[in-house]
């Protein structure tokens, strides 16, 4: 295949970072056994991390972004995969030191490739991409800790309007929550996250005393976070005994401040969860769930965007002023 194609390259120059659509050759992309032909791509946090400056997503330049991709196998040196099959990748090193999704085609390692499952789209699997992924992965890690639809326990979303906290609402309602409680920083998001499955919308000044305490009225008893940062600190004095929180993000920073009161005196978790290196032998179960059990396609939070409209949205997402999931549409 040595036709030109379209794809976003990300340069840097003088330790600036740039990104522009250029047209390629396949050359371009890195090894892999399976070369795919990309439908849709999604737009994710990271993927706005990796166009800017010191972003810390993508070390070796030009490199192509997109985390996510689904898309039809072009050829495959590897008997698991056929030409013509409908596939999709998330994670891995996939638009980080490998050239990702958002191009007209990729080729990456069979081992990073799961089968698109009997009744998702090209386009469903990217509206669920890596943020839905890790949504279903955090819901299942605080199931393992005790979180469950049949008994009474107030829920916790943090980053309730982004990617991941909203995919998460809509599995907690699919999946027959019933005090999902959604923690967002603008009143106008209020009637979406409604409207999504939260049962109730938490605004900051509901929930951080303006003194913050060590140990606080306990309130929840599972905690989805995605933020990090000072939201994690503020909620963690308010898990009651023996809860959990999750944790997968950084959208409100790297940094929290806790001490080790929670979890002596409570006996409260915090649980870790990576999407990125996910074992691929776990994935097929869960994506097949996505196509069975869960139907989470809220248009209401969905947008289709193409390359160049691209910027627009790295904005949105930089300034945390987005909503929802945007899926990229390659062809
Ligand atoms: P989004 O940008 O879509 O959503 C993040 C949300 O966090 C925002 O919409 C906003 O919601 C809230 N938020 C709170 N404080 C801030 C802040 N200071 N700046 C920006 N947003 C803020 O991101 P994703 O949902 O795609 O990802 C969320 C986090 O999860 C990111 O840090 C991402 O890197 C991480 N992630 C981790 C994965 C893993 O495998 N561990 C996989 C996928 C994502 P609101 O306004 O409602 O408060």
């Amino acid at each position: 295949m040595n036709n030109e194609f379209k794809a976003i390259v990300v340069r840097e120059k003088d330790g600036e970072v740039s990104h522009s659509i250029e047209r390629i050759t396949t050359e371009m992309l890195s090894e892999g056994d399976v070369l795919i032909k990309v439908a849709y791509s999604s737009v994710n946090f990271k993927d706005m991390l990796a166009v800017q400056t010191k972003g810390g997503v993508i070390r070796d330049y030009p490199m192509i972004p997109g985390i996510d991709l689904s898309g039809t196998v072009v050829s495959s040196e590897n008997s698991k995969f056929k030409v013509g099959q409908d596939v999709l990748v998330t994670g891995f090193q996939t638009g980080m030191s490998h050239t990702g999704g958002f191009s007209e085609y990729v080729r990456v390692p069979a081992e990073w490739v799961v089968a698109l499952p009997k009744g998702l789209s090209h386009r469903d699997a990217m509206v669920i991409g890596t943020a839905g992924f890790t949504a279903a992965l955090s819901i299942m890690t605080l199931e393992s800790k005790g979180m469950s639809p049949d008994m009474d326990q107030e829920i916790l979303v943090t980053g309730a309007s982004g990617g991941v906290g909203s995919v998460a609402i809509q599995l907690l309602r699919e999946s027959g929550y019933k005090k999902i409680n959604a923690l967002a920083r603008e009143e106008n998001e209020i009637e979406k996250l409604l409207s999504i499955g939260a049962t109730k919308v938490l605004l900051a000044r509901d929930v951080f005393p303006e003194k913050p305490k060590v140990l606080d009225t306990q309130k929840f008893h599972y905690v989805l976070d995605v933020v990090g940062g000072e939201v994690a600190s503020g909620i963690l004095p308010q898990i009651y005994y023996g809860g959990s929180m999750s944790m997968c993000g950084n959208a409100g920073g790297i940094k929290f401040n806790a001490t080790v009161m929670p979890f002596i005196l409570r006996g409260v978790s915090i649980l870790g969860v990576d999407s990125v290196n996910f074992p691929i032998e776990k994935r097929d179960a869960i994506w097949t769930r996505f196509a069975n059990e869960w139907h989470i396609m809220s248009q209401a939070i969905v947008k289709d965007v193409v390359m160049e409209e691209l910027d627009e949205v790295f904005k949105n997402i930089k300034a945390g002023s987005h909503t929802g999931r945007h899926v990229l549409k390659i062809v």
